[in-house]
């Protein structure tokens, strides 16, 4: 090879270093949700000046990962954690996280799941003196600038994913919709509880990994959403996301990242608009 070709090669190689470096917090803006890659599972965190809120925990499988992606970011101190149901790709690491961060405050739905997963995250609860919010729709949370609302469940299906936390989390003009793994039913109880103008948002987390149970087309109606999130394993055993879901959200032009595939996925916000970051 000659010196100059060489000289070139390195400098490409060197790029997505470069890029890699976090030369601004939030990519440029004043906040950010970060949907974090815990393979087939959920867990996101929103984060901004004064505060965090963890969405969900992620699997037994990824806690240590999990664990590690917080402490990266620099957080000692989570203001509220929403363990939206029972199931462990999304308590999996309830209980590390509770161990290694402050938790002010943990909301969830008031269903019990007969396992390891959930009897250790509620020893870690207890231990920790965390106090517990039961997840209802019309729950509203202030933490300064921002403000959680519940829009699910709205009544008691006694089934883990229709009962799911659904919360809304509002900052300046923008918001976030995080669906857990809420389906149709679930999601047209909500919409009718709640109206649909209390779902409209920017960006979405997509109900259970992209499965086509969830993500019906009156949810949609009313989130319109400009960015849509979906978090789930590579070549995961559910082949979530399902193609129905995609095509629905291709159709209305929404513009559709995914852990499998991107990896952590960072939506940044100013207040007034959102965009993809990382
Ligand atoms: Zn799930």
């Amino acid at each position: 090879m000659i010196p100059a070709a060489a000289a070139v090669l390195a400098a490409i190689m060197s790029l997505p270093f470069l890029w890699q470096k976090p030369a601004e917090p939030y990519g440029g803006g004043t906040a950010e949700a970060r949907f974090f890659d815990v393979g087939q599972g959920d867990a996101a965190m929103f984060i901004w000046d004064d505060g965090a809120i963890l969405i969900d925990a992620g699997t037994n499988a990824s806690q240590g990962d999990l664990v590690d992606y917080i402490d990266e970011l620099g957080i000692d101190e989570i203001d509220c954690a929403v363990f939206t149901h029972p199931h462990e790709d999304h308590i999996g690491g309830a209980d590390r996280v509770l161990e290694n961060f402050e938790v002010d405050a943990v909301i969830m739905p008031d269903i019990s799941a007969d396992s390891i997963t959930f009897s250790s995250m509620e020893e870690c609860i207890d231990e920790e003196g965390c106090p517990v919010y039961e997840a209802e729709a019309g729950g509203v949370y202030k933490f300064g600038d921002v403000t959680m609302t519940v829009l699910s469940p709205a009544k008691e299906f006694g089934d883990a994913n229709l009962d799911s936390a659904v919360v809304k989390i509002e900052y300046g003009e923008v918001s976030f919709l995080f669906m857990a793994d809420c389906e149709r039913e679930a999601e047209l109880e909500a919409l009718e509880a709640m109206g649909d103008d209390a779902f409209d948002c920017d960006v979405i987390k997509i109900g259970h990994h992209g499965s086509y149970t969830s993500t019906s087309d009156e949810l949609l109606s009313a989130v319109t959403p400009e960015i849509a999130v979906i978090s789930c394993g590579k070549k995961n055993e559910y082949g979530h996301p399902h193609r129905e879901t995609l095509e629905k959200l291709d159709e209305l032009d929404i513009e559709v990242y995914r852990t499998d595939e991107n990896g952590t996925v960072v939506i940044s916000t100013d207040g007034k608009t959102v965009w993809y970051s990382k």
